[in-house]
């Protein structure tokens, strides 16, 4: 049964009148009748854990918030969705912004805050519209402004529009972008829960993560620790590109195999064998056809070697060069990297000039090495997740397909002669 997507096939469930008669504001009602306190210890219970990418638990963020500390707290929605081949955030703002609305209210209500912010990436201009005006809809309603539906909570909530930075998708990155600032990283700890927005204390959480609460407060934290796995329960929407016959959005219980959502998709377009694919995006590290059983949730993943991310999993076939792959995605990081630290600045600046030389046939044994230095010299070294994200596929293609590279550096060239062909077909 789809949770998140129930609503995707419904009647313009974005209009309040409908998602109200598809039980929508009923989980606000209900989370109003308990204690804040209690309703984070039911999130904890539910083990919801962050869709951002991250799997942080969101009950265990939510109860860092201090109480009664006299600041005024804030809740910031990370909506801006960067990560190559991630596309859910988009899907369930523009079709059931409501659902994300009365999550925002939830989790307002529960760290005792009154003012909440949705940071979406400026381009996205179709869903900034679309939640803008849902948001109106609701303080029509009484969902939001002050005594929401007689219960005393005052919340109101800011859409901001980013400007297509991939650093300001790092939460604390998007927090100083909010307050005016150059997007850029900022030293953890202090973590946001403490000293977030206008260092107070803030929730980040991204827009899938707080679109599960009203089904949580809803069914129950019982009801959701019986979806999916049991360190990862609920479900997940998966992001399916590349080389498959019918890409798209595909919600499944967490620690679904790529095998069963090859089903659920179609299989491989063009009749090619599945050659490498990311499980969550490119910043983890890739998988091959021998990961097509490895249960697609956050423990699962990992011990099998990578990061289960933002479940976007992009297909590569027997046609397709992975050091081209990786030299785009490289390029990638070295563009969006925001500058502040050396390794990353300077790392990914050199990732850039070994790819164009393996790929234009001028790459030597030495570059391979170089390669596999240049990641162990960011990885853990750079200010934040994006440096370490982009050693992810150069150092786990070079794990698995180190005879390729090896082609590329004996043939003086790249051994798939019309790659762009290939990619455009
Ligand atoms: P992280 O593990 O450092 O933090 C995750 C969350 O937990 C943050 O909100 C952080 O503030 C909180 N947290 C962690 N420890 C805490 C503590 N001790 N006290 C209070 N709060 C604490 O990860 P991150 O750097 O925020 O995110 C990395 C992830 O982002 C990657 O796994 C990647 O998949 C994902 N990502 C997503 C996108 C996207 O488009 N959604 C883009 C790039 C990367």
């Amino acid at each position: 049964m789809p949770m998140l997507t129930q609503r995707f096939t419904a009647d313009a469930p974005w209009m309040i009148d409908n998602y109200e008669a598809l039980d929508g504001y009923t989980g606000l009602r209900a989370a109003l009748m308990l204690a804040p306190d209690e309703l984070i210890a039911m999130v904890k219970q539910s083990n919801l854990r962050g869709r951002g990418g991250a799997g942080f638990p969101t009950g265990m963020k939510w109860q860092f918030i201090p109480r009664d500390d006299g600041r005024p707290h804030y809740v910031v929605v990370n909506g801006d969705e960067g990560e190559p081949g991630t596309c859910r955030d988009l899907p369930l703002m523009m079709t059931d912004p409501h659902s994300l609305i009365e999550g925002i209210i939830i989790a307002c209500y529960a760290v005792r805050a009154e003012q909440a912010f949705i940071y979406i990436r400026g381009e996205a201009v179709h869903a900034i519209r679309r939640v803008s005006a849902a948001i109106e809809q609701a303080h029509a309603k009484g969902y939001l402004g002050t005594n929401i539906l007689g219960s005393g909570l005052n919340c109101v909530i800011t859409v901001h529009a980013g400007a297509g930075a991939y650093i300001c998708g790092e939460e604390t990155a998007l927090l100083d972008s909010l307050e005016g600032k150059r997007g850029q990283p900022r030293l953890k700890p202090p973590f946001p829960a403490t000293n977030g927005l206008y260092d107070a204390p803030t929730v980040v959480n991204n827009v899938g993560t707080l679109a599960c609460v009203p089904y949580i407060v809803r069914g129950g934290a019982a009801w959701f620790n019986g979806i999916g796995t049991p360190g990862s329960p609920g479900t997940s929407i998966y992001s399916l590109s590349g080389r498959i016959a019918n890409p798209g959005q595909y919600e499944a219980p967490m620690g679904t195999s790529l095998r069963e959502l090859l089903d659920l998709a179609g299989g491989m377009s063009r009749g090619q064998d599945l050659k490498f694919w990311t499980p969550g995006g490119s910043s983890t590290p890739l998988f091959t056809p021998e990961h097509l059983d490895v249960p697609l949730d956050f423990d699962d993943v990992a011990k099998a070697g990578s990061m289960n991310g933002t479940s976007a999993i992009m297909l590569f076939d027997e046609s397709d060069c992975v050091v081209r792959a990786v030299q785009k995605w490289s390029q990638f990081y070295a563009h969006e990297s925001c500058g502040k630290c050396t390794p990353c600045r300077e790392g990914t600046y050199w990732y850039i000039g070994i790819y164009e030389r393996l790929e234009n046939g001028a790459g030597t044994a030495e570059d391979l090495e170089t390669l596999l230095d240049l990641s162990d010299n960011i990885l853990g070294r750079a200010f934040c997740a994006l440096g370490d994200g982009a050693t992810s596929p150069v150092t786990s293609s070079i794990k698995y397909f180190r005879e390729e590279y090896q082609r590329h550096i004996d043939l003086h060239a790249c051994p798939f002669t019309s790659p762009t062909t290939a990619q455009r077909s």
